[in-house]
């Protein structure tokens, strides 16, 4: 099997995590923060040395802004779900996930939310609308770093400070796709959130995602139940990640993230990603040769998005499973808008998202199956 779907989840994952995996569930055995003994308390200390590792990842100034969550989605809806009331306005994009974009139509037609969205350059944030766009009611901007479909990438920097300058709105940025392949600085870019997946670039497992948080952003708890501590009050704490984190964690899958952080700043963030854009940027031009359409939003992207003539994306994508046994996505990618924003909402994109344990004689194989596809 040539497993190119990285983007959905990353496969393999580096052996160093599959053994941290291992060791989590034999060694970190006890319930996390549950109870005072000793067990107990050496597998708090675990989760909490993960927390130490994503909050500097993050450039984060204190682990307790680091929330573990089982997914960017169920970060995302904590954020969202949890600060926008009736009245609030928010601003988003059309390049957004599902995991953006369901729970703001949810809170548009069931909480009286205000929603709008900014006018993009090919899927680039429009910054002059940005601004017109800003009111004295607008309580979140929420944009997505890199696109997940056509990787396009927001100057996040830039629109935080906009936000800042016009308005006191909060910024909350959806880094599922980006974090593990670029520089991702939450102090430097100032935003107010960042919603993390850990299974893709970060090399975790499935199961894995959280958020960063800054300490004046009020957001609601979207779980309440136990978190080991308090537990005489009926209400979940007032601060820290344990308000977030009601339930027992997943400490191998939190461990075993921590393996795949490890990795990253063993091997480079840089060197995976210059590994990957070498294979999709050989690829882009292997598809271009063949004339098949290759969508992006300008940038150079680990992730190619494209279509051959007017075949449908998931006929392309059974054929190349089914026949080559190459994994690739087609169809929406749960990005619907993003989509509609390309032309490609009825046809969907062959997306093909290599990793850093892909080879370019993968990628040629892959050409191969697709001049084969073009022959008929
Ligand atoms: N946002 C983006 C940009 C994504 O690419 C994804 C995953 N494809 C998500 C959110 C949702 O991530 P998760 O599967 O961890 O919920």
């Amino acid at each position: 099997m040539i497993y190119l779907d990285n983007a959905a989840t990353t496969y393999p994952k580096p052996e160093s995590v599959y053994k941290a995996h291992d060791y989590a569930l034999r060694n970190f055995g006890a319930n996390p923060g549950r109870g005072g003994h000793s067990f107990s308390r050496e597998t708090a200390r675990a989760v909490f040395q993960v927390r130490e590792k994503v909050a500097k990842f993050l450039t984060a100034k204190c682990s307790s802004q680091i929330v573990f969550t089982s997914s960017a989605t169920e970060a995302m809806s904590t954020v969202l779900l949890g600060s926008l009331k009736k009245g609030d306005h928010v601003i988003s994009t059309s390049m957004e996930h599902n995991a953006v974009w369901r729970p703001l139509k949810y809170l548009k037609e069931n909480k009286g939310v205000e929603l709008s969205f900014c006018k993009h350059i090919r899927g680039h944030i429009d910054l002059k609308d940005l601004k017109e766009q800003l009111k004295a009611n607008t309580k979140i901007v929420v944009v997505n770093h890199v696109s997940n479909v056509f990787g396009t990438e927001q100057d996040i920097k830039e629109i935080n400070k906009i936000v800042k300058e016009y308005s006191k709105s909060k910024v909350v940025v959806d880094v599922a796709q980006s974090v593990g392949e670029k520089m991702i600085n939450a102090t430097e870019w100032g935003v107010d959130a960042l919603i993390f997946a850990g299974h893709k670039s970060l090399f975790g497992p499935v199961g894995t995602g959280g958020f960063y948080l800054k300490s004046d952003f009020e957001v609601e708890p979207l779980k309440i139940g136990g978190t080991g501590s308090s537990s005489e009050s009926a209400s979940v704490p007032l601060c820290g990640p344990e308000r977030f984190e009601s339930g027992t964690l997943n400490t191998p899958g939190i461990w075993a993230l921590g393996a795949g952080i490890d990795f990253i700043n063993e091997k480079g963030i840089d060197t995976i990603k210059n590994h990957k854009r070498k294979l999709s940027g050989y690829l882009r031009n292997g598809l271009e040769e063949l004339k098949a359409t290759v969508y992006d939003g300008g940038e150079k992207s680990s992730v190619i998005s494209f279509n051959i003539g007017d075949m449908d994306s998931t006929e392309v994508a059974f054929i190349l499973d089914d026949l080559y046994d190459i994994i690739v996505r087609a169809g929406l990618h749960c990005s619907p808008s993003a989509h509609k924003t390309f032309g490609t909402a009825k046809q969907g994109t062959v997306r093909v998202s290599p990793g850093y344990y892909n080879s370019q004689a993968e990628i040629d194989i892959l050409l191969d199956a697709v001049a084969e596809l073009k022959r008929g």
